[in-house]
Parts: C-alpha cells; structure tokens; sequence
C-alpha cells in the first residue's frame, strides 16, 4: 500500500491508449475506473468508437514490448489468440523501387500480426483480471470538470448508459479518447493557453478488405508491403495476415483520389500497384465482407511540452497526443510506449510528498521523447509528395537521400539492415542511425551517386 500516490484514478476511452494506460496507473491508485461510451463486445469484433479497426493494424515490436511489460507474458497471449508470427526482416515481402523485394532475411525479432479487434480483446482481457480496474462501457465522457481555482482537474461529467448525466471523481483523469478534444475543451473552458499544433496534410484514403487465405498462397512470404515510386505514384498496398486463415489487404492513395468501395474499383486499384505481387495473390481469393473505407486528412501533433503552464490531475495520452500517418503503423505502439512510460514516472514519484505535482510537464517531456523518432521517421518520406502540406524540414533534399543511402546499405549489409528495422519498429532510438561510423559509411554511399 506505500506505493498508492491517490484513490482514484479515471481513464476516458477503451481503445490501446486507454487500457494500457489503465494498467500503467493500477498500481499506484486504489482504484482506476475506464469509462468508454462504446459496449465493449466479448470477441473480437468492430466497434463504432474506432472506425479505424477494420483496417490493418501493425503492432511494431517496440510496441509489442511494451505490452509484454506491463502485462507480463502478452506474446504468449498473442500466440494463443491465432495471431500470425512473423520474423522481423524475413516473413514480409517489401517492395521498394529499386528492391523488389528488399532482401528478406531473419533479423532475429518476432512480431504478431492480428486484427485490431482481437489485440483490443486480448489486451483488454488482460486489463480484466486486475481486481483494482473497472471498465465502464456505454457512458460518454461531456467534459473535464476543473477546481473553483481552475488549477486542477477534479473529475468528469458524463452520460451513463441510462442517460442520466452523473459527475465522477478523480485524483488523476488521463484522456485516452482519441482525438483529445476532452482536453482541449478543458483548456478552452478555463481559458488557459492551448499547446502549438504541428500539422501535417497528408490527405491519405484507404480502402480494405479480408480474404480468406487461398490454398495457392505463395510460402515465400506472409505478408507483401507495397511501396509507391515518389511523386510519379501515389499509390501503395498492404497485406497482411490475421488470426482465423485470413488476409487483410488495403490499397491506400493520396491526395485527392476517392478509394474505392466496390469489387471492380477495388480490385483495379490493386491491379494498378507498382507491383503484381498483390494483386496475384488475391485475385482469385475468396472476399469475406465487405470493402471498407477510411480517410485520414492530416497527422497531428500537439506539441503540450511547450506549454508553460498545464492543470494538475490531466493527462493526455496516445491519439490525444499525437495522430501518426497510419501507412507506418505507429500509433497503438507508441500509445503503449507512453504507458509505460508513465508507470515509470509514477514509480519514480510515488515516495515523494506530493507525486501529481508537476506529473504532467514530467509526462509531456517523457511522451515527446518516444513521439519524437516515429513523428520524424514519418514525416521526411512524407514530405517526399509534393501535394503533403506542412512545414517542410530545410534539409528535406538531403535527408530524403539519406534515407536512400540508408535503404542501400541495409539492402547490402544484413547489420545495418537490421538496425534500420530495429530503429522502424521502435526498438531503437533514431539517433543509433546517427553514430559517426554508420554516418560515414552513408557518406560513402551517398558519394557513390
Ligand atoms: C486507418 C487507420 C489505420 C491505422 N493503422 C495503424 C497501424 O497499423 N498500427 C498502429 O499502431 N496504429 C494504427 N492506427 C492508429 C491507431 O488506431 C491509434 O493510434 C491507436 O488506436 C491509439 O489510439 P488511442 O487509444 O489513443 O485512441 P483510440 O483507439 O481512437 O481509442 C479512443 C477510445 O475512446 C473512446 N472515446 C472517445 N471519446 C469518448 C468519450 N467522450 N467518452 C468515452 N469514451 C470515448 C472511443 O470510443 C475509443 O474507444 C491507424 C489509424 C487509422 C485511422
């Protein structure tokens, strides 16, 4: 009980964000209530609160670590539910211009591939079996409610599955809800300043659908990333395999063109990839529903660690924090990073006097360092369209070429290779592909032309 920093902790919304940030404050709150205004299904199925899960899902393996962390022996929970192991660097096929495929080699990491819905359902399992966490579904959270002083948050007001409006309080609130507008509002309300935005519009569309594995599949690999050739294209595909015999496969494009719904649209579009590899593979497959839709405008990262001033007792946290172009699957993984992260911090803080002060500048700085390398590592390649809006980097030429170097000396050198991959999946930090050995064997490369 020495470790308890306050009673009663309160987290908005069930998605990745939410349960893992739930299971991140169980130790250190008497109790933790998650209030979700979805019903919070019992199998693995979609829900409206995120649209986004009928589309592919990648759990990088930094994320993935993450969840083995705070919930110990996950990837055996992942193993059992059918999710598909894959070898880092060996089970997906990449197709980048100029390498197709990329060599395909085991790297020596493990990663699962499995359908939002069933990595919600095992991780919200999980969430269950803590006696401390109650998960609330059905109730929309209206508002933050702040003290007389405004200098803190007290609680929330909601909507309970009745409709009745009911007030709930907390020591710690932490808004898991996605787009983070529950803090915004709270800010606004209390006319305190809101954090710097950085956009960038991405206008990205996508198009989805699930495929029963057809006895023809080609064993050489598990899944087949599809890259465009920049500017001249602007589209690219994804297959990937889920639980149950299944592929999930989406074609995705840019900047104005409208995703296709339909059986013919859709299968034209995967004709139309740079390479045949997907469309081959699917092309007599069985479709199992139907093709779905998704767009996606802009990235957005609210940048709170510049703010000087934030209330005590909030916490913002994953999409609230910052929406990741999707193409790069970065988003739950870094979701489950910041939980982490903050089960760190409340570790750290718990023997102090008073731990919640001064909690959340300590968890925006920790949260920008995690959000720093994915928001970079997507913003350059992106910036390589033309039509992406934004504040492109100065160095842009230059860093669009290292990039190049890079992909050319992993292609040739299985240890860089590998360390690119382990920077992509958030196992390493960006700044090992900085070190002065690797930046002049890159020189070399890029002298080369
Ligand atoms: C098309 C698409 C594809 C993606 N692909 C990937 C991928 O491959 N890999 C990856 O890591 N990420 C991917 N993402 C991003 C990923 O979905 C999110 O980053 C991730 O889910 C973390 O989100 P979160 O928990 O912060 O928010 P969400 O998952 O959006 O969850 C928010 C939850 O809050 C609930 N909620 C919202 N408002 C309220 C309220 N007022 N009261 C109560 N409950 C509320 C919602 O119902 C929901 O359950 C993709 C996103 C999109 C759009």
């Amino acid at each position: 009980m020495s470790s308890l920093i306050g009673q009663h902790a309160l987290v908005v919304g069930a998605g990745i964000g939410g349960l893992t940030a739930a299971r991140a404050v169980a130790d250190y709150f008497e109790r933790v209530v998650v209030v979700e205004r979805d019903t919070l299904p019992e199998r693995a199925e979609p829900r409206a609160g995120v649209p986004q899960d009928k589309h592919p899902h990648v759990l990088l393996a930094g994320g993935q670590r993450a969840l083995d962390d705070l919930f110990p022996g996950f990837e055996h929970d992942l193993a059992r539910t059918g999710a598909v192991p894959l070898r880092g660097g060996l089970d997906v096929r990449v197709e980048l211009p100029g390498y197709d495929p990329f060599p395909q080699r085991d790297l020596g990491w493990q990663a699962y591939a499995q359908s939002r819905a069933q990595l919600e359902l095992s991780v919200r399992q999980r969430v269950r079996t803590y006696a401390n966490i109650e998960l609330r579904p059905r109730c929309r959270v209206q508002a933050c409610v702040a003290r007389a002083d405004r200098a803190a948050v007290t609680g929330v007001q909601y909507m309970q599955a009745a409709g009745k409006s009911a007030t709930l309080e907390a020591d710690l609130v932490i808004d898991a809800s996605g787009r983070g507008t529950l803090t915004l509002g709270l800010l606004q309300s209390i006319g305190w300043a809101l954090p710097e935005e950085t956009t960038i519009g991405i206008d990205l569309a996508y198009a989805t659908a699930v495929f029963a594995i057809p006895e023809t599949a080609p064993q050489d690999w598990k899944g087949v990333l599809c890259f465009p050739q920049v500017p001249q294209h602007r589209r690219g595909g994804l297959l990937l395999p889920l639980e149950g015999e299944r592929w999930i496969v989406t074609v995705a494009a840019r900047h104005g063109e409208t995703a296709p719904e339909d059986e013919d649209g859709f299968m034209a579009w995967a004709q139309q990839l740079r390479t045949p590899t997907i469309y081959k593979a699917i092309q007599h497959a069985k479709r199992l529903g139907e093709i779905v839709r998704f767009q996606f405008p802009a990235s957005e990262y609210r940048h709170y660690e510049r703010l000087e001033a934030f209330p005590r007792g909030l916490l913002p946290l994953g999409d609230a924090l910052c929406r990741f172009n999707p193409i790069y699957g970065q988003g739950m993984s870094v979701a489950a990073q910041e939980a982490w992260a903050l089960r760190q911090l409340l570790a750290a803080r718990a023997s102090a006097r008073d731990p919640l002060d001064g909690l959340a500048p300590s968890f925006f700085a920790e949260a920008s360092a995690i959000i720093e390398g994915p928001w970079a590592m997507a913003a350059v390649p992106d910036f390589a369209h033309p039509d992406t809006r934004g504040e492109r980097p100065p160095d842009l030429e230059q860093r669009l070429k290292v990039g190049l170097a890079l992909n050319k000396l992993a292609a040739r050198d299985p240890a860089v290779h590998k360390l690119l991959t382990e920077v992509q999946n958030l196992l390493k930090p960006r700044s090992v592909l900085q070190e002065p050995e690797l930046t002049q064997r890159l020189q070399a490369v890029l002298a080369e032309g």
